[in-house]
């Protein structure tokens, strides 16, 4: 059975589901006033992974994945410069309207998540069209005591109703202070304790996305949603939430406040039975961020060559709960390993077929179910690769057998003309840049295309019959 690394006991614990065979999970989404950059579709490969490791004991999971396209929901807690909400920004920036962009980038996030074999989740809820639930539970907070209008019209959640805060981050409120200018502002507007979060902002002057509410034009606060839309969609029991690490407060904090009170159930009753979060990304040892320009997009992973999968091979080569620094040269070095494999897989189906090798996929699946050590996982099939005592048949089975919790594409190649197909994505026409400079004794550039098709892992000869080329 799988385990997971639980953020609330701070323990790996076995996941197992309220409803014997059927495991829930939510996910919180995409906000899609812009691309989603390559570490946040690390945090969104993490369900595809429990998915994939429950499904292969036979569990069925409901997973349920959020979209966040109201602008004033965005995770940047800070608005842009200009005052104006992220997403309305980028709408004028692009001269669309707020649902036109939302719906551009969240088409661009089932693209992206298609490219990386990341299946799709049962259910995708958009903010905007869950405003009248949110609704709903807002007034159920505020009826049962744990949320007000305060002076400044907005709907308050009155963090000290709820015993039991802080204890998913540790943030307890004692320990929380109002420090943020904001917060102060906030207070001398209307807000009774620092720590209260708005559920229900009045409109003010802005046009777009606002609805009615008993509370006058506005916009729910952003941690509403995914409260609203799991309880919906999943229920007061939900086995599993899942997210990135910077979600964990306040976000979740405050989700399950909301969630918690709303359902009812006394001090120590929990919706959410495990939360786990993926750590941070960085890419060549640096945060990204827009601000200093290091923003890296599966797009561009493609741009330079690389077959997409790659990207999630690099992915696997870390655990999901370990802050992973990505670089170009990992992800070349995964896209060398992938076409090895799928060609190796390729020659290995040729073979007689053989049984599946109980040995290596049971240690390929007890690496995942230990807290997705994908890593281990990794390492299992290496040896598996290198094994001369384990026939190509056997080796073709438990390979095919184990991408169904990779996923990676790894059968591919099988019945194709292996050579010609396994040369990398860009390959192919570097090589036909080089024969036209060789011909043009252009040796510098020659020079130069060798050492590029080097780095995607084709070693390029030269004979007097032209050059000639292998995959390493
Ligand atoms: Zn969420």
């Amino acid at each position: 059975m799988l385990r997971l690394t639980d953020t609330q006991t701070k323990s790996v614990r076995e996941l197992a589901p309220a409803t014997p065979g059927r495991l829930t999970v939510y996910a919180c989404g995409p906000t899609v006033y812009r691309d989603a950059h390559v570490g946040n579709l690390r945090t969104f490969l993490l369900s595809d992974l429990i998915r994939r490791t429950a499904e292969s004991r036979s569990l069925r999971v409901h997973l349920v994945m959020n979209i966040t396209d109201v602008g004033h929901l965005a995770d940047d807690t800070s608005l842009d410069a200009t005052g104006e909400d992220k997403l309305l920004a980028q709408a004028r920036r692009e001269d669309k309207s707020p649902f036109a962009i939302a719906r551009f980038y969240e088409q661009g996030f089932h693209h992206d998540l298609a490219l990386l074999n990341i299946r799709p989740a049962d259910a995708y809820p958009r903010a905007s069209e869950w405003i009248e639930s949110m609704i709903g539970l807002i007034s159920r907070l505020v009826d049962a005591g744990h949320a007000y209008v305060g002076g400044d019209g907005t709907v308050y959640f009155a963090a000290q109703s709820y015993e039991a805060y802080g204890g998913l981050s540790g943030n307890r409120l004692s320990d929380l202070r109002a420090g943020h200018r904001e917060d102060a502002e906030a207070l001398t507007a209307g807000k009774r304790f620092h720590a209260d979060w708005a559920l229900w902002k009045l409109a003010g002057t802005a046009r777009e996305m606002v609805w009615d509410s008993p509370w006058g034009r506005g916009f729910p606060g952003w941690h509403i949603e995914c409260s609203a839309m799991s309880l919906d969609l999943i229920g007061p029991v939900i086995d599993l939430h899942t997210g990135g690490i910077d979600l964990r407060f306040p976000h979740h904090e405050d989700e399950r406040a909301q969630s918690n009170c709303a359902v009812g159930g006394g001090a120590g009753a929990e919706v959410v039975r495990h939360w786990v979060h993926g750590e941070h990304l960085l890419f060549e040892g640096r945060k990204m961020a827009k601000s200093t320009g290091n923003v890296v997009l599966l797009s561009d992973v493609v741009a330079r060559g690389h077959d997409p999968l790659s990207l999630r091979l690099a992915f696997l080569s870390s655990r999901y709960r370990q802050q992973a620094n990505l670089s170009w040269d990992a992800i070349a070095a995964a896209d060398g390993l992938l076409m090895r494999w799928r060609t190796a897989v390729a020659a290995w189906a040729e073979h007689p077929s053989a049984a599946l090798s109980g040995d290596y996929s049971a240690a390929v699946l007890d690496a995942f179910e230990d807290d997705l050590d994908t890593p281990r996982a990794l390492q299992s099939l290496r040896r598996l690769e290198k094994d001369a005592s384990v026939a190509e048949g056997t080796k073709f089975e438990t390979f095919a057998w184990a991408d169904a919790l990779l996923g990676l594409d790894l059968a591919r190649l099988v019945g194709q003309p292996v050579v010609a197909a396994a040369l990398p994505a860009g390959a192919a026409e570097l090589l036909d840049e080089r024969a036209a400079a060789r011909a043009g004794k252009d040796y510098a550039a020659s020079d130069r295309l060798r050492d590029e098709l080097a780095t995607l892992g084709v070693a390029v000869k030269d004979t007097p019959a032209g050059q000639e080329w292998s995959v390493t």
